[in-house]
Protein backbone atom coordinates (compact mmCIF):
# COMPACT_ATOMS: atom_id res chain seq x y z
CA UNK A 1 0.00 0.00 0.00
CA UNK A 2 1.99 2.92 -1.06
CA UNK A 3 1.61 6.17 0.76
CA UNK A 4 4.23 8.57 -1.38
CA UNK A 5 7.37 9.19 -0.17
CA UNK A 6 7.85 11.83 2.51
CA UNK A 7 11.07 13.71 2.38
CA UNK A 8 12.01 13.76 5.41
CA UNK A 9 12.10 9.84 5.86
CA UNK A 10 15.11 8.26 5.13
CA UNK A 11 15.22 4.79 4.46
CA UNK A 12 18.54 3.42 3.76
CA UNK A 13 21.53 4.53 6.06
CA UNK A 14 25.14 5.75 5.30
CA UNK A 15 26.28 2.14 5.93
CA UNK A 16 23.86 1.02 3.47
CA UNK A 17 21.68 -0.37 5.84
CA UNK A 18 17.97 -0.48 5.86
CA UNK A 19 15.13 0.83 8.32
CA UNK A 20 15.20 -2.64 10.42
CA UNK A 21 18.84 -3.33 9.83
CA UNK A 22 18.58 -5.47 6.88
CA UNK A 23 21.43 -5.53 4.13
CA UNK A 24 19.09 -5.01 0.40
CA UNK A 25 19.71 -8.51 0.10
CA UNK A 26 18.57 -9.29 3.74
CA UNK A 27 15.14 -11.90 3.89
CA UNK A 28 13.33 -11.03 6.86
CA UNK A 29 13.17 -14.63 9.61
CA UNK A 30 10.95 -17.11 7.78
CA UNK A 31 9.01 -19.64 9.78
CA UNK A 32 6.72 -22.10 8.95
CA UNK A 33 4.87 -24.64 10.82
CA UNK A 34 2.18 -27.25 9.12
CA UNK A 35 -1.01 -29.22 11.26
CA UNK A 36 -1.63 -26.52 13.02
CA UNK A 37 -5.99 -26.87 13.12
CA UNK A 38 -7.56 -30.51 13.42
CA UNK A 39 -10.64 -30.01 11.08
CA UNK A 40 -8.77 -28.17 8.51
CA UNK A 41 -7.39 -31.19 5.89
CA UNK A 42 -4.19 -29.32 5.70
CA UNK A 43 -2.78 -26.02 7.25
CA UNK A 44 0.22 -24.21 7.83
CA UNK A 45 1.31 -21.18 9.91
CA UNK A 46 3.85 -18.99 8.87
CA UNK A 47 5.76 -16.02 10.29
CA UNK A 48 7.08 -13.68 7.89
CA UNK A 49 9.55 -11.60 10.31
CA UNK A 50 8.28 -10.40 13.39
CA UNK A 51 5.26 -8.90 11.83
CA UNK A 52 3.57 -11.23 9.81
CA UNK A 53 1.63 -13.62 11.00
CA UNK A 54 -1.03 -15.74 8.89
CA UNK A 55 -2.75 -18.86 9.48
CA UNK A 56 -3.89 -21.25 6.59
CA UNK A 57 -6.37 -23.62 6.18
CA UNK A 58 -7.27 -25.80 2.92
CA UNK A 59 -10.40 -28.42 2.78
CA UNK A 60 -11.05 -30.43 -0.15
CA UNK A 61 -10.95 -30.86 -2.96
CA UNK A 62 -14.56 -31.71 -2.74
CA UNK A 63 -17.73 -31.38 -4.89
CA UNK A 64 -18.22 -27.89 -5.93
CA UNK A 65 -21.34 -26.40 -4.51
CA UNK A 66 -23.69 -24.85 -6.55
CA UNK A 67 -23.78 -27.26 -8.42
CA UNK A 68 -23.47 -24.31 -11.16
CA UNK A 69 -20.08 -23.48 -10.09
CA UNK A 70 -18.61 -26.99 -11.22
CA UNK A 71 -16.29 -27.02 -14.10
CA UNK A 72 -16.84 -30.51 -15.46
CA UNK A 73 -12.92 -30.75 -16.42
CA UNK A 74 -10.97 -29.56 -13.68
CA UNK A 75 -11.81 -28.87 -9.84
CA UNK A 76 -11.68 -24.81 -9.20
CA UNK A 77 -9.73 -23.37 -6.24
CA UNK A 78 -11.41 -20.65 -4.08
CA UNK A 79 -8.30 -18.86 -2.37
CA UNK A 80 -9.97 -16.40 0.07
CA UNK A 81 -7.42 -13.99 1.63
CA UNK A 82 -8.72 -11.92 4.62
CA UNK A 83 -7.02 -9.48 6.92
CA UNK A 84 -8.06 -9.60 10.74
CA UNK A 85 -9.59 -6.60 12.48
CA UNK A 86 -6.65 -6.54 14.97
CA UNK A 87 -4.07 -7.26 12.40
CA UNK A 88 -2.97 -3.63 11.72
CA UNK A 89 -2.34 -0.26 13.58
CA UNK A 90 -5.81 1.04 12.94
CA UNK A 91 -8.30 -1.33 13.02
CA UNK A 92 -9.40 -2.71 10.00
CA UNK A 93 -12.96 -2.49 8.70
CA UNK A 94 -14.14 -6.43 8.83
CA UNK A 95 -15.18 -8.40 5.88
CA UNK A 96 -13.72 -7.81 2.12
CA UNK A 97 -12.98 -4.90 0.39
CA UNK A 98 -11.60 -4.34 -3.62
CA UNK A 99 -7.91 -4.87 -1.78
CA UNK A 100 -8.70 -8.50 -0.20
CA UNK A 101 -10.85 -9.30 -3.46
CA UNK A 102 -7.82 -8.81 -5.66
CA UNK A 103 -5.08 -10.39 -3.51
CA UNK A 104 -7.89 -13.66 -3.29
CA UNK A 105 -8.07 -13.74 -7.13
CA UNK A 106 -3.70 -13.49 -8.04
CA UNK A 107 -3.48 -16.24 -5.27
CA UNK A 108 -6.28 -18.64 -6.86
CA UNK A 109 -5.03 -18.20 -10.34
CA UNK A 110 -1.22 -19.04 -8.57
CA UNK A 111 -2.42 -21.98 -6.78
CA UNK A 112 -4.53 -23.31 -9.50
CA UNK A 113 -1.42 -23.30 -11.84
CA UNK A 114 0.63 -25.56 -9.54
CA UNK A 115 -2.55 -27.82 -8.25
CA UNK A 116 -3.15 -31.05 -10.49
CA UNK A 117 -6.74 -29.46 -11.03
CA UNK A 118 -7.43 -31.60 -13.68
CA UNK A 119 -7.33 -34.89 -11.89
CA UNK A 120 -10.04 -33.51 -9.90
CA UNK A 121 -13.54 -32.70 -12.46
CA UNK A 122 -16.77 -31.12 -10.56
CA UNK A 123 -14.40 -30.44 -7.15
CA UNK A 124 -13.75 -27.22 -5.26
CA UNK A 125 -10.33 -26.68 -3.08
CA UNK A 126 -10.89 -23.56 -0.61
CA UNK A 127 -8.12 -21.95 0.69
CA UNK A 128 -8.16 -19.92 3.78
CA UNK A 129 -5.88 -17.15 4.40
CA UNK A 130 -6.03 -15.69 7.40
CA UNK A 131 -3.82 -12.27 8.62
CA UNK A 132 -3.93 -12.25 11.85
CA UNK A 133 -0.73 -9.18 11.86
CA UNK A 134 0.21 -7.50 8.88
CA UNK A 135 3.78 -6.07 8.03
CA UNK A 136 3.92 -5.78 4.65
CA UNK A 137 4.42 -8.98 2.02
CA UNK A 138 1.25 -10.62 2.97
CA UNK A 139 -0.19 -11.83 -0.19
CA UNK A 140 3.15 -14.03 -0.73
CA UNK A 141 3.66 -14.96 2.82
CA UNK A 142 0.16 -16.17 2.56
CA UNK A 143 0.71 -18.10 -0.66
CA UNK A 144 3.67 -19.27 0.19
CA UNK A 145 2.36 -20.90 3.28
CA UNK A 146 -1.06 -21.93 1.61
CA UNK A 147 1.28 -24.13 -0.93
CA UNK A 148 2.60 -25.65 2.02
CA UNK A 149 -0.97 -26.22 3.75
CA UNK A 150 -2.59 -28.14 0.31
CA UNK A 151 1.13 -30.20 0.48
CA UNK A 152 0.50 -31.18 3.94
CA UNK A 153 -3.42 -31.72 2.87
CA UNK A 154 -2.07 -34.46 0.68
CA UNK A 155 -3.88 -32.34 -2.81
CA UNK A 156 -1.62 -33.86 -5.60
CA UNK A 157 0.67 -30.35 -6.99
CA UNK A 158 2.01 -30.38 -10.48
CA UNK A 159 5.39 -28.40 -8.01
CA UNK A 160 5.98 -29.59 -4.83
CA UNK A 161 5.56 -25.98 -3.37
CA UNK A 162 5.18 -22.58 -4.89
CA UNK A 163 6.79 -19.28 -2.95
CA UNK A 164 7.75 -16.23 -3.60
CA UNK A 165 9.36 -12.93 -2.55
CA UNK A 166 8.90 -9.27 -3.03
CA UNK A 167 11.28 -6.75 -4.03
CA UNK A 168 11.46 -2.95 -4.41
CA UNK A 169 12.73 0.23 -4.66
CA UNK A 170 13.30 2.82 -1.37
CA UNK A 171 15.83 5.65 -1.67
CA UNK A 172 16.76 5.01 -5.33
CA UNK A 173 18.19 1.56 -4.61
CA UNK A 174 16.62 -2.05 -5.23
CA UNK A 175 16.63 -3.75 -2.24
CA UNK A 176 14.22 -7.56 -1.56
CA UNK A 177 11.51 -7.70 0.89
CA UNK A 178 9.90 -4.54 1.72
CA UNK A 179 8.83 -4.26 5.33
CA UNK A 180 6.02 -2.12 6.33
CA UNK A 181 7.46 1.55 6.34
CA UNK A 182 9.50 0.28 2.95
CA UNK A 183 6.57 -0.98 1.10
CA UNK A 184 4.27 2.56 2.27
CA UNK A 185 7.15 5.13 1.84
CA UNK A 186 9.47 3.62 -0.85
CA UNK A 187 9.25 4.13 -4.80
CA UNK A 188 8.01 0.77 -5.95
CA UNK A 189 7.31 -3.06 -4.89
CA UNK A 190 7.46 -5.95 -7.36
CA UNK A 191 6.08 -9.20 -5.07
CA UNK A 192 6.37 -12.12 -7.53
CA UNK A 193 5.79 -16.15 -7.29
CA UNK A 194 7.05 -19.05 -8.92
CA UNK A 195 6.56 -22.88 -9.08
CA UNK A 196 9.97 -24.59 -7.79
CA UNK A 197 10.87 -27.19 -10.17
CA UNK A 198 9.95 -25.78 -13.43
CA UNK A 199 10.47 -21.86 -12.70
CA UNK A 200 7.02 -21.06 -13.96
CA UNK A 201 6.40 -17.31 -12.75
CA UNK A 202 2.33 -17.79 -11.65
CA UNK A 203 2.25 -14.52 -9.62
CA UNK A 204 3.87 -11.08 -11.00
CA UNK A 205 2.50 -7.78 -9.98
CA UNK A 206 3.37 -4.36 -9.36
CA UNK A 207 3.26 -1.14 -7.98
CA UNK A 208 5.59 2.02 -8.98
CA UNK A 209 8.03 2.62 -11.73
CA UNK A 210 11.41 0.58 -11.95
CA UNK A 211 13.91 0.32 -15.13
CA UNK A 212 14.66 -2.16 -17.38
CA UNK A 213 17.83 -2.46 -15.60
CA UNK A 214 16.23 -2.24 -11.76
CA UNK A 215 13.15 -4.54 -13.20
CA UNK A 216 15.62 -7.59 -13.60
CA UNK A 217 17.95 -6.72 -10.93
CA UNK A 218 14.40 -6.82 -9.01
CA UNK A 219 13.58 -9.91 -10.34
CA UNK A 220 16.76 -12.01 -9.93
CA UNK A 221 16.99 -11.12 -5.90
CA UNK A 222 13.47 -12.65 -6.20
CA UNK A 223 14.85 -16.10 -7.65
CA UNK A 224 17.55 -16.00 -5.56
CA UNK A 225 15.36 -15.52 -2.32
CA UNK A 226 12.81 -17.83 -4.06
CA UNK A 227 15.31 -20.89 -3.70
CA UNK A 228 15.64 -20.12 -0.22
CA UNK A 229 12.31 -19.70 0.74
CA UNK A 230 11.47 -23.26 -0.50
CA UNK A 231 13.84 -24.96 1.27
CA UNK A 232 11.92 -24.05 4.48
CA UNK A 233 8.87 -24.57 2.93
CA UNK A 234 10.12 -28.72 2.37
CA UNK A 235 11.63 -28.34 5.70
CA UNK A 236 8.46 -27.63 7.10
CA UNK A 237 6.74 -29.94 4.98
CA UNK A 238 9.55 -33.03 6.09
CA UNK A 239 9.40 -31.89 9.63
CA UNK A 240 5.25 -32.83 8.83
CA UNK A 241 6.33 -36.64 7.53
CA UNK A 242 8.81 -37.35 10.23
CA UNK A 243 6.57 -36.39 12.66
CA UNK A 244 3.88 -38.75 11.16
CA UNK A 245 5.62 -41.92 10.98
CA UNK A 246 6.81 -40.92 14.25
CA UNK A 247 10.64 -40.43 14.11
CA UNK A 248 12.37 -37.73 15.75
P1 LIG B 1 1.12 -6.93 0.87
O1 LIG B 1 0.74 -7.19 2.29
O2 LIG B 1 0.98 -8.15 0.01
O3 LIG B 1 2.47 -6.28 0.73
P2 LIG B 1 0.01 -4.32 0.18
O4 LIG B 1 1.22 -3.83 -0.53
O5 LIG B 1 -1.35 -3.95 -0.35
O6 LIG B 1 0.03 -5.92 0.28
O7 LIG B 1 0.03 -3.86 1.68
C1 LIG B 1 1.24 -3.64 2.37
C2 LIG B 1 1.00 -3.55 3.85
O8 LIG B 1 0.19 -2.40 4.13
C3 LIG B 1 0.21 -4.70 4.46
O9 LIG B 1 1.00 -5.86 4.68
C4 LIG B 1 -0.24 -4.06 5.75
O10 LIG B 1 0.83 -4.05 6.70
C5 LIG B 1 -0.56 -2.64 5.30
N1 LIG B 1 -2.01 -2.53 5.01
C6 LIG B 1 -2.68 -3.07 3.99
N2 LIG B 1 -4.00 -2.78 4.09
C7 LIG B 1 -4.16 -2.05 5.19
C8 LIG B 1 -5.27 -1.43 5.85
N3 LIG B 1 -6.50 -1.54 5.39
N4 LIG B 1 -5.01 -0.73 6.98
C9 LIG B 1 -3.76 -0.61 7.45
N5 LIG B 1 -2.68 -1.17 6.89
C10 LIG B 1 -2.86 -1.87 5.78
Amino acid sequence: MRLGTPSDIKLIDENGLRVDGRTPEQLRPIKIQTDVLNRADGSAYIEWGGGNKIMVAVYGPREAYPRHTQDIERAIVKARYNMAAFSVDERKKPGPDRRSVEISKVISEALQAAILVEQFPRAQIDVFIEVLQADAGTRIAGLTAASVALAAAGVPMRDLVVGGCTAGKVDGQIVLDLCREEDNFGQADLPMAILARSGKVVLIQMDGDLTTEEFDRATSMILNATKRINQIQREALQGKYIAEQGGE
